[in-house]
């Protein structure tokens, strides 16, 4: 880092550089722009920041982001309580919320098994779905983990957890493309994929 900066911007710069995506270069980009920005715009990015660190939580049924206990698909009147749709993170969420063709609740696992970097079922809000599915009136579980080896490898494991329970298993259909993401892909691909939705066996 220049030592011509003052200490402070120097700072920011190193803050900006740990973001995703940011080299140094976009790093002292940004930190001048802060610098020159009004003081309300600068200090607006600052409280949202700190915002969606004190106010996010996760749902207490679902583990999605959300700023009460129960976030507001769970909390929803008109959602189907009775089928599960089996994501990754909060953004396949998103996603899918997209395509507005979903009725269904959500259960967000935090990620998928990758024994080889360290990630088992523990990690994952795989007990809380499990216990879900147990205690409700769910009639399907839809796993919409990513079309990978990783989120194939983790519906599987799921799904024969819930084997004896009697509930439909079904996985998204093939038409997303092996090895893509769902949080990637188009919000038609995503339709097709939720309508032909297909049993586990
Ligand atoms: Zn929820």
């Amino acid at each position: 880092m220049s030592t011509v900066y003052p200490e402070t911007l120097n700072r920011l710069i190193e803050e900006f550089e740990k973001l995703p995506g940011i080299g140094p270069k976009s790093a002292e980009r940004l930190a001048f722009y802060i610098l020159k920005a009004e003081p309300a715009e600068a200090m607006a990015l600052a409280g949202a920041i700190r915002d969606v660190k004190n106010k996010i939580k996760r749902c207490e049924i679902c583990t999605g982001l959300s700023e009460e206990a129960i976030c507001q698909i769970c909390s929803d009147p008109r959602r189907d309580k009775s089928s599960i749709c089996v994501v990754e993170q909060p953004k396949d969420v998103i996603a899918l919320e997209k395509t507005g063709s979903c009725k269904w609740v959500y259960h967000v696992l935090g990620g998928h098994i990758a024994p080889l970097e360290g990630i088992e079922p523990s990690d994952l809000t795989i007990d809380k779905l499990v216990e879900r599915v147990r205690s409700g009136n769910v009639k399907e579980v839809i796993m919409a983990t990513n079309p990978n080896m990783a989120g194939d490898g983790t519906a599987l494991y799921i799904s024969s957890l819930l084997r004896d329970t009697g509930v439909k298993i079904t996985r998204l259909a093939r038409g997303l493309a092996t090895g893509s993401t769902i949080e990637y892909a188009s919000g038609k691909m995503l339709t097709d994929a939720i309508n032909g939705r297909q049993e586990l066996e």
